[in-house]
């Protein structure tokens, strides 16, 4: 070798080196993080392309070392080097990108690959000095026993370092990756090239007067390492192309999976997303609690639920929400380590596994990772889809035993949503005992509806102007049998969650229908409106379940109305705008409860089937104190009656409210100043007081109402 002449070759070599091993590193981190079913294709595709460049990259350093080689690529020795190679590719991929790289596979596979590697060198080099040699290639080189041993011993090392390094960065996440990739590629391009030095000075060649140099002068030699160094840039390309190929072919075979799930799969499978599901989870679980115990680590248990998915489904269908979650399940698989595993557990609702882990240190990136990657905007069929998850934390053995820990971790979920969602929350002392809270109440809430704890009253609605009642709002209440009467704020948002809501309010309809009954038999005509929850939209026979209530108990299709909340109704405008399209067909009449609590738009009430719009108490009570409070309200009430609907102003407590409603025309009242909502008997009391009094003064009056009631 003449190093001025071969500085260029050198620094190719280094270039090279470099080059592959930095594509190498991101073939390792697609390895370790691909949930493609193709993965073993990956494995031999990123094997070859690994190998073929090791050996590429000896042939540019042999032409270096050796001025007078002679070459033909396709000879035995050569192929033998090559396969070598491959083996050595092989193994690389293989022991890197598992996900647990344990310590005897480091040193075996380093073992294996530093052997590999000097066998390579010694086929290649024979294969090189071969043509003109057609006697046996071991007649020409002799070995040097300590340098051959040193030799092999350094390359043995530098592999296990190596491969321990390669299998760190895969899974690392901090900010200067891509500076340490590219460290860490120069160190290996230098190693390389200078084991590649070491192997040369344990050998002997007599190549001297036999030889007849193929590549002899500089210019032959630069071109045809330039040509290798090209050969090996096209190959990792393609090595890329193929991959890519794989990976999309995983994602558009989505639909036909889904609809033919492998059959062996389904009873631990998620068929739409291939993540284990609940059961295999819960049996990951256990595997992983013992194993902890054993170990005497901690793992940790995230519940990952993602924040305004519904909607997704509502306005874009299932197909997409389909796809949206099948992102979301290879997102969160690249989020964990390869260790930790992700299961789904419901509609959107996934667990992580996090495994083997010293503290709450270690958890905090993969989490942030977690929440990071889901608020990315999905692509789905050319739309943007924007999501969120909230994350709640478990640490076993910490919080509580196997069985404690998916309730921990759902209550510290349902703490990071009630923060503001997009967020992970550890599970703490203070949720601790909201959970216990929450479970006490989940158990009375079930013993309620089979006891029939629940009771209505009965709000009176008043006309504006006449002050005669015009109909009663319905309002649950829980009579528990020890905490005394519990209002429905306290109970409806855990009723709702604990998916009992629907008992609950078809209770509720049942109940209300019953009282316009009653009534009637006692000489009354009663108008009710009954609050419809959320959930409830979600109940295809809602309307014939309505219809045939008011036929059992001969119910005019205008005794009978139902409130639904603004915020509702615009969260779920697609079923909202259904639910009136078939309530308008069967003659039930709807108001919009709550109008004007949050931003609203005046124009969208045109577009809707309604028949009344609830003006919110925070209107109500601002309506004197604020000039700009009693112009929306005016505004609304005009723009109601544009649109043929009924006002009714809610939380009317004072007289002044009373006479401005009545100034700006509003048609209905309900509040305090009149009574607050009680009983049926009490309701039914009332209204004929009423109507006696109006029959012998010809009015009704405010005060009739406060006596009446209280
Ligand atoms: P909402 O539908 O807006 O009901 C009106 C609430 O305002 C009632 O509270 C009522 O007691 C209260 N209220 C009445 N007059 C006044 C007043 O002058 N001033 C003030 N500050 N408040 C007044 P309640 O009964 O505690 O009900 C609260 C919410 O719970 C209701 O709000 C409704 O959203 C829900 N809810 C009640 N009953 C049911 C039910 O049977 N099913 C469903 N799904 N939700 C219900
Ligand atoms: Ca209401
Ligand atoms: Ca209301």
């Amino acid at each position: 070798m003449n190093f001025h002449d071969d500085i260029w070759l050198i620094l190719l070599s280094l270039t090279a080196s470099g080059f592959a091993m930095y594509i190498t590193l991101g073939f390792i981190s697609h390895l370790y993080r691909t949930t493609s079913r193709y993965k073993s294709v990956l494995l031999g595709v990123y094997s070859f392309a690994i190998g073929s460049g090791l050996w590429a990259i000896l042939f540019i350093n042999l032409l270096i070392f050796h001025d007078n080689l002679s070459l033909t690529i396709f000879s035995a020795d050569m192929l033998a080097a090559w396969f070598v190679a491959l083996i050595i590719g092989l193994t690389l991929c293989f022991v890197t990108s598992k996900k647990v790289v344990v310590l005897s596979n480091l040193i075996l596979g380093g073992a294996l690959i530093g052997i590999g590697s000097y066998a390579m060198f010694y086929f290649a080099l024979a294969g090189l000095n071969e043509i003109n040699h057609v006697s046996s290639t071991v007649a020409l080189i002799t070995f040097e026993p300590l340098s051959l041993l040193l030799a092999i011993s350094v390359a043995c090392i530098a592999s296990v370092i190596s491969l321990a390094i390669i299998a760190w960065i895969k899974d690392f996440s901090g900010e200067n990756k891509p500076f340490i990739k590219l460290i860490f590629s120069v160190i290996t391009g230098i190693t390389i090239l200078a084991i590649h030095a070491i192997f040369n000075t344990s050998i002997m060649l007599k190549t001297a007067q036999a030889a007849q140099p193929f590549v002899s002068t500089f210019a032959d030699k630069t071109m045809l390492a330039l040509v290798i160094t090209l050969g090996l840039v096209c190959l990792f390309l393609l090595a890329f192309v193929i991959a890519l190929y794989y990976e999309k072919f995983g994602v558009s075979n989505l639909m036909a999976r889904k609809n033919n799930p492998d059959a062996a799969n389904t009873g631990f499978k998620d068929p739409l997303t291939q993540l284990p599901n609940r059961r295999a989870f819960q049996h990951e679980l256990q595997t992983a609690v013992k194993r902890s115990a054993r170990a005497s680590n901690t793992i940790a248990l995230a519940y990952i639920d993602l924040d305004h998915f519904k909607p997704i489904n509502d306005n874009f269908g299932h197909h997409v929400g389909d796809a949206v979650l099948f992102s979301v399940a290879q997102r969160l698989n690249a989020a964990v380590r390869v260790c930790d595993s992700v299961a789904r557990i419901g509609g959107d609702e996934f667990v992580a596994l996090i495994d083997e882990i010293k503290s709450d240190a270690d958890i905090i990136p993969i989490v942030e990772r977690i929440v990071q990657s889901i608020k990315e905007p999905f692509l789905i069929q050319g739309q943007q889809i924007d999501i969120s998850c909230s994350v709640g934390i478990a640490v076993y053995p910490r919080d509580g035993d196997i069985d404690k820990l998916m309730v921990c971790a759902d209550a510290a979920m349902y703490k990071a949503k009630e923060s503001g969602k997009n967020q992970f929350r550890f599970f703490d002392s203070e949720i601790e005992s909201a959970s216990d809270q929450m479970l006490e109440m989940q158990r009375d809430l079930r013993l309620a509806i089979e006891n029939n704890e629940f009771s209505l009253v009965f709000q009176p609605k008043i006309h504006c102007k006449t002050q005669s009642p015009v109909g009663a709002e319905a309002l649950i209440r829980w009579n528990h049998p020890t905490k005394g009467v519990i209002l429905p704020i306290d109970f409806i948002p855990a009723a709702e969650r604990f998916g009992l809501i629907n008992q609950i309010n078809d209770w509720v309809v049942t109940e209300g229908c019953r009282a316009i009954y009653r009534a009637r038999e006692a000489g009354t005509n009663l108008n009710i409106s009954i609050n419809l929850a959320r959930q409830q939209f979600r109940n295809p026979n809602l309307v014939d379940e309505i219809l045939q209530l008011r036929k059992r108990y001969k119910i005019p299709a205008k005794n009978l109305m139902f409130e639904i909340k603004e915020t509702t109704a615009i969260r779920n405008e697609e079923q909202f705008k259904q639910l009136l399209r078939q309530f308008k067909a069967a003659d039930i009449k709807v108001a919009l409860d709550d109008f004007g609590s949050h931003q609203f738009s005046l124009s969208y009430l045109q577009h809707l089937n309604i028949d009344e719009i609830k003006l919110d108490k925070v209107f109500i009570g601002q309506i004197n104190e604020n000039k700009t409070s009693r112009s929306l309200v005016d505004a609304v009430i005009r723009l109601a009656h544009a649109l043929d609907l009924n006002v009714v102003a809610e939380g009317v407590e004072t007289k002044a409210q009373h006479d401005a409603l009545v100034d700006l025309n509003c048609d209905h009242m309900q509040g305090y100043l009149f009574s607050a909502p009680i009983p049926e008997e009490k309701l039914l009391k009332l209204f004929q007081q009423l109507s006696i009094n109006f029959k012998s003064t010809g009015q009704f009056s405010v005060s009739d109402y406060q006596t009446e009631a209280a």
